[in-house]
């Protein structure tokens, strides 16, 4: 299969997905020149037999793929975006060339796109477990998981999962998402989209070419996302009264209740009731009866550093959620449990963890590490919570093992980066989560 035959592509930022995508494209036809800021990547783009040369320099190619990190516009476009503009060629991401292989190949495999602020590698993740589980075939991919040109090609039965993030979505052309969900708008990368404006622009992206045979899903916890009812022309599916909705804990439609969340440990808070929500109605419009949806809810794994139950002893609950790298992330976690031995810090973002007051009488005791524990101590001291900085998690973990009682839950959900004392927030959960199953032994 040679879909990009004769392309000439440049393929600028060769990181985790850049540098296979670099690879595929070569497999299916395209002339593709590499490039990296880093000496070291390109070195290791070399080595695999890529060719290497700065777009920037002199723009000979027909179109430009540019890894979502790399800014093309704001704050500062890349000067390899900068030349492509200049040459009238496209920036486009590795979904647009997935897109583009899986319809040459002749394949009417669907996609289903996931945006919003927030929840989107649940949704994404839960979408596809509850697919697989009810016998489709699946790809999942995106901004979760292996890069999207790593994916295979599905037939026509198949199904694209696709976690699409604001920047992926700013680069698709002919991409069509036959069902497409947006979770939630709020301020977010705003350096990259100028303003608010800019940036629900860029998440429209993911009802591109919708006619009224194309579904979209919308959260209804905003007034932005539930705007979009009135300008798409696809068939809207609320997550709210009328399309799929939560009511306490129990999940439903307008058929009657689908499933008690309560009996899906891996989907905790309401947060995770809206994930739930879009992911059945997804599943449902992509052909999985309403009767299997509960199967995969419960089933559902979870994702690692997001709330994930690392261990249970004695009716004390250890949860990771490392990935909470700011307050409004940990504050979902705080509103899920009941009595919580909270672990916090590291590099706090601006306004620390006074956003979380109201949570505070939730916290049982708050043991406080990385650079900014001082800091996150001087707030809950301010509201009499009871706390110690304890500097790592290596002194934490024991500490909270002592302190727990029976019901507790010991969380992770630390409302700070982890660069401090970490190689990120997956290298702190990873270490939490040793550090609790050595000591249960
Ligand atoms: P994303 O991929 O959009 O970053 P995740 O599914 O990884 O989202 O969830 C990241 C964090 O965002 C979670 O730990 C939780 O605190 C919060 N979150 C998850 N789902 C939602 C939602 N539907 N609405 C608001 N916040 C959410």
């Amino acid at each position: 299969m040679m879909p990009f035959a004769g392309q000439r592509v440049a393929v600028v930022g060769l990181g985790k997905a850049g540098l296979p995508a670099a690879r595929r494209l070569v497999e299916w036809g395209a002339e593709v020149t590499a490039w990296d800021d880093s000496e070291k990547a390109r070195e290791e783009a070399r080595r695999v037999g890529l060719r290497i040369a700065n777009p920037a320099e002199r723009f000979a190619f027909d179109v430009l793929l540019l890894s979502p990190g790399i800014a093309h516009r704001l704050p500062r476009p890349h000067k390899a975006a900068e030349a492509a503009q200049a040459a009238g060629a496209p920036i486009l991401s590795e979904i647009e060339f997935l897109f583009r292989a899986v319809r040459h190949a002749g394949s009417r495999a669907r996609f289903a796109g996931i945006t919003g602020t927030n929840g989107k590698s649940t949704t994404t993740a839960l979408l596809a477990h509850i697919l697989e589980s009810a016998g489709r075939k699946v790809a999942v991919g995106g901004n979760l998981g292996p890069p999207a040109l790593g994916l295979p090609i599905l037939s026509d039965d198949g199904i694209y999962v696709l976690e699409m993030s604001s920047y992926a979505l700013e680069r698709l052309d002919r991409t069509h998402f036959d069902v497409a969900c947006l979770l939630n708008l709020t301020p977010d990368h705003l350096d990259r989209h100028g303003d608010m404006a800019g940036y629900r622009a860029a998440k429209a992206r993911i009802f591109a070419h919708h006619g009224p045979g194309d579904v979209a899903v919308l959260g209804q916890g905003d007034v932005l996302t539930a705007s979009f009812a009135e300008e798409i022309p696809s068939r809207v599916i609320p997550l709210g009264p009328g399309g799929v909705w939560w009511e306490g804990r129990i999940l439903r439609d307008t058929a009657g209740p689908i499933t008690d969340l309560t009996e899906c440990s891996t989907l905790p808070g309401d947060h995770n009731a809206q994930n739930a929500a879009a992911a059945c109605a997804m599943a449902m419009e992509l052909g999985v009866p309403r009767d299997a949806l509960a199967v995969g809810l419960r089933s559902y794994p979870g994702l690692t550093h997001r709330q994930e139950v690392v261990a249970e002893r004695d009716g004390i609950l250890f949860v990771n959620d490392s990935k909470a790298t700011n307050a409004d992330s940990t504050e979902k976690a705080l509103a899920s449990y009941g009595r919580v031995v909270w672990i916090a810090g590291g590099e706090g973002k601006e306004g620390g963890i006074a956003p979380l007051a109201p949570l505070f009488p939730r916290i049982a005791h708050a043991l406080l590490i990385g650079r900014d524990g001082p800091e996150f101590a001087a707030t809950l001291a301010s509201h009499g919570v009871a706390h110690e900085v304890v500097g790592t998690l290596e002194a934490a973990v024991p500490r909270a093992m002592a302190l727990a009682k029976r019901g507790d839950v010991v969380l992770l959900s630390p409302a700070a980066a982890s660069w401090d004392q970490f190689t990120g927030f997956d290298a702190r959960g990873d270490r939490f989560r040793q550090l609790v199953r050595e000591a249960l032994g």
